[in-house]
């Protein structure tokens, strides 16, 4: 089968089904070997790995994944592309299509009796304009995951891999390093991909934690206390908490919560570490 890496042999594809990609489905399909070639490697994987790729485009980096991977199921959500996918991945025993939202699918089952209880790898190319609720809802649901290799906008990596006090330090960024590690492996321009994106993108993979860094006795609450301290940004954190209605905390006990934790009434979100807000919430709740 052609490298669909090459863009000589995406273009002969798309032409002769007379695809034509589609913004709302954030369909940017990568063009680049050299990229194809390090993704696949930034995820380690091995014959023994099942590897779950969120929306296989034309199929091009499934191919890859085909080779390096024990068996491979791709997700996607665009019914045009399926005949597509069928005859790019005839050569593929190992794969299995399913066409179908991500963002509605049951994962964490469906990878339970795929992956015969064993984790697995995710690698994508992600459609930009769902790349956290993706991430989230895969963290969330407690997908048995070992990581999570993905093509993502640039700045969203940023945020993902941010620390206490930077300009991208927020909610995602806490989400994500509570589940797991993040290493940005590569930053890609937008000229290795058809149509290009108007954004700068990079790779980031995740890899998973066994038990989280921090012990929170109740996540849920956590990360309520974490959005709400992030919602109002320039606000000091025991005026978000006090104003967040439905977190039922109040400025008071904020103030006194942190004074416990010997930090000034004064700070804000941005300045709290993982563990720091997991003290808090432990305090607080
Ligand atoms: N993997 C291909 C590549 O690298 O060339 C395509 C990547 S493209 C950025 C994103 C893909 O995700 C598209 O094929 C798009 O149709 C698909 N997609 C978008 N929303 C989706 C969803 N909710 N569920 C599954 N796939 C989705």
């Amino acid at each position: 089968m052609a490298d669909l890496g090459i863009p000589r042999n995406t273009i002969e594809v798309l032409q002769r089904h007379r695809f034509t990609t589609r913004k709302k489905y954030g369909q940017n399909f990568l063009i680049d070997t050299n990229v194809l070639d390090k993704i696949v490697r930034a995820a380690e994987i091995t014959k023994e790995d099942c590897v779950l790729e969120i929306g296989p485009g034309i199929g091009t980096m499934t191919q890859y994944l085909a080779e390096q991977a024990g068996k491979v199921t791709a997700v996607e959500i665009d019914r045009d592309l399926i005949p597509i996918l069928e005859e790019t991945l005839a050569p593929y025993g190992n794969v299995t299509l399913i066409n179908q939202d991500i963002l509605k699918m049951d994962v964490k089952k469906y990878v339970e009796e795929w992956g015969e209880g064993r984790p697995v790898k995710v690698v994508a190319n992600l459609p930009y304009y769902i790349t956290t609720p993706i991430i989230m809802g895969l963290f969330e649901s407690h997908v048995p995951l070992k990581s999570i290799t993905v093509m993502v906008q640039k700045e969203v990596a940023g945020r993902m891999q941010a620390g206490p006090g930077t300009k991208d330090y927020g909610a995602l960024s806490l989400a994500v390093q509570y589940y797991a590690k993040p290493e940005i492996v590569a930053n890609v321009p937008p000229n290795c991909f058809l149509p290009r994106p108007a954004v700068g993108s990079a790779v980031i993979r995740l890899t998973g934690y066994e038990t989280p860094p921090v012990q929170a006795a109740d996540e849920e609450k956590m990360f309520a206390l974490i959005r709400a301290a992030f919602n109002q940004r320039r606000k000091t954190l025991a005026n978000s908490l006090g104003n967040a209605a439905g977190l039922g905390v109040g400025k008071e006990n904020a103030e006194r919560a942190l004074e416990r934790m010997g930090l000034p009434s004064s700070i804000r979100g941005e300045a709290l570490t993982l563990e720091q807000y997991a003290g808090l919430s432990n305090l607080l709740f």
